[in-house]
């Protein structure tokens, strides 16, 4: 068997592993990062960028945000049920974080809040510029997998500074001796085990998304049936489970929730096209939530998960279209393409050809229900309802925006099943807000660290998009402060007790 020794051995290398890596690098360890993949960046290649708060960024456009209020606000909006030091230690540190990237010479387009709507709709009206998106590589438009550029400035950064990453190698046990944390069993490409020795270890493996059983297990939802969520491959829980097995507390685990279609990425128009203050309803063809607040993709997920079957339906008629087409979306996303409309028809021809089954196209209203499976009489009953309501210009049920007010009348209707998503899972490893692993009894597992998604036990029941960003933004920032803390010496490691 291959034995290795370094001061700190990093479990992959994905974003917090990427940051903690660094960190620990930067403070003169030798780290050695294993990593089941072939790869770095793990479920960050998907995505578009952190949060920070108090960039040089933010500084220079004037955004007056603080750490301070930023705390606040994440605790309000948690209802302060989760560990308070841990996310004001996440904040002060986010927007230097930030800083720390660009020196690396990672580039960002500006700031951002999670989506543009007019302000009245606007559901993170309350929204707070933090999203530093990535510039992406090709120096186009940004969207999704944009921050890919921002991972590969960081695998840069960590392999000038000694880093030894060891890809497809996963671990598959951490090494516990005397009740500390020693080092780790990994398996190498050629299924030849190593044994790993260090003064502290890294847990970073980014959640369950990709388990359909820890999902069914650990949460209330069902992959394939109750939650169509991002599967990025290889995000199976390992290093929850490793860490449960070194005698890391539990703490409860959630999904990361929105709303989407299934397979979203290879309908990605019509995903962005039926995210309209249109006309939305559940199986029992009733309306659930003020469509002007369906952009608030963590709101709207948490409304669909509480309807019958977790399911929902966005419905527009071909009058709607129209103006769709020829003024553009009501809600404009950052993440769907702007123009999506200008090729609406084109991927909805080629979906209804193929029978993507969330789809439906009818002449009247019963067939409509009829073939999207909502009860027939239900939907007739609640659509004659809303067209009322709208000749009114006044929601009288859930007071939508009245500039969203526009009636369900001219056929074809089109409509999309909507389903309950979610980027992948959050937390389940217990830590304090050095990112030491905890016992459920809240004791120091000596040499055990945990961050990124395993560990990300700050949202409480919700993904807080007023702070968007936010799940980057915990994964750099607990992997960075992991890192550090890590590599610290022995007489630091006094003061954790
Ligand atoms: C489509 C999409 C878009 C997103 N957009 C954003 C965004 O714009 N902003 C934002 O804040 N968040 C976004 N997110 C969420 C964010 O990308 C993730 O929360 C973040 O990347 C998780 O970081 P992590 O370090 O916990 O895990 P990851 O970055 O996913 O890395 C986990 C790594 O662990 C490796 N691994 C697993 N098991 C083992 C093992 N046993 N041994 C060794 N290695 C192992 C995996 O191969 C992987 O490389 C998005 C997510 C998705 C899916």
């Amino acid at each position: 068997m291959e034995q290795l020794q370094s001061d700190v051995i990093v479990v992959a290398a994905g974003l917090s592993g990427l940051a903690a890596s660094i960190a620990a690098a930067e403070n003169g360890a030798s780290v050695i990062t294993f990593e089941k993949s072939s790869t770095t960046g793990g479920a960050a290649n998907m995505g578009m960028g952190p949060l920070g708060v108090g960039s040089r960024i933010q500084k220079e456009h004037m955004i007056a945000l603080t750490p301070g209020e930023a705390f606040r606000k994440h605790m309000y909006f948690t209802h302060y049920r989760v560990d308070a030091r841990m996310v004001r230690d996440y904040y002060f540190k986010s927007g230097d974080t930030i800083d720390w990237l660009m020196d690396m010479g990672v580039e960002f387009v500006g700031v951002q809040r999670a989506f543009s709507a007019p302000e009245a709709t606007r559901a993170y009206s309350d929204g707070e510029f933090t999203w530093h998106v990535v510039k992406p590589e090709d120096g186009g438009m940004p969207g999704p997998r944009c921050a890919t550029a921002m991972t590969k400035k960081m695998t840069e950064r960590a392999k000038d500074l000694g880093v030894d990453f060891r890809f497809e190698t996963p671990v598959k046990k951490i090494i516990m001796e005397d009740g500390a944390a020693v080092g780790v069993i990994a398996v190498d490409k050629n299924g030849e085990e190593i044994e790993a020795r260090a003064k502290s270890v890294i847990i970073c493996t980014g959640g369950f998304g990709d388990n359909p059983e820890m999902i069914r297990e650990q949460t209330e939802f069902e992959y394939g049936n109750t939650i169509y969520n991002f599967a990025i491959p290889g995000m199976k829980g390992e290093g929850i489970k490793m860490a449960w097995e070194a005698g890391a507390g539990k703490e409860p685990c959630i999904m990361e929730l929105m709303y989407q279609l299934p397979d979203n990425m290879n309908h990605f128009i019509l995903d962005g096209a039926f995210r309209q203050p249109c006309l939305w309803v559940n199986r029992n063809g009733e309306r659930f939530m003020p469509e002007d607040q369906i952009a608030n993709t963590t709101f709207t997920g948490n409304a669909i998960a509480a309807q019958p079957g977790k399911v929902a339906y966005s419905i527009f008629d071909s009058k709607l279209l129209k103006k769709y087409k020829k003024k553009g979306p009501d809600i404009v996303s950052h993440v769907h393409p702007h123009d999506l409309f200008d090729h609406f028809d084109e991927q909805w021809e080629r979906d209804l050809a193929d029978g993507y089954e969330p789809i439906v196209q009818a002449d009247t209203i019963e067939e409509l229900a009829e073939k999207a499976g909502i009860d027939v009489e239900g939907l007739v009953r609640q659509i004659e309802e809303y067209n009322e309501m709208c000749e009114n210009g006044y929601d009288e049920i859930f007071e939508k925006d009245r500039a969203y007010m526009q009636p369900i009348e001219k056929a074809p209707f089109y409509l999309c099943r909507e389903n309950v998503g979610a980027y992948g899972s959050l937390g389940g490893v217990k830590i304090n807000h050095k990112t030491q692993v905890l016992t459920q009894d809240a004791k120091v597992i000596p040499g055990l660290y945990c961050a990124g998604t395993d560990a990300c036990n700050i949202f409480g029941d919700s993904y807080p998009f007023i702070l968007s960003g936010n799940t980057m933004g915990f994964c750099l920032n607990s992997g960075r402060i992991a890192g550090e803390n890590a590599s610290a010496g022995d007489e630091d490691f006094d003061d954790f007790e």
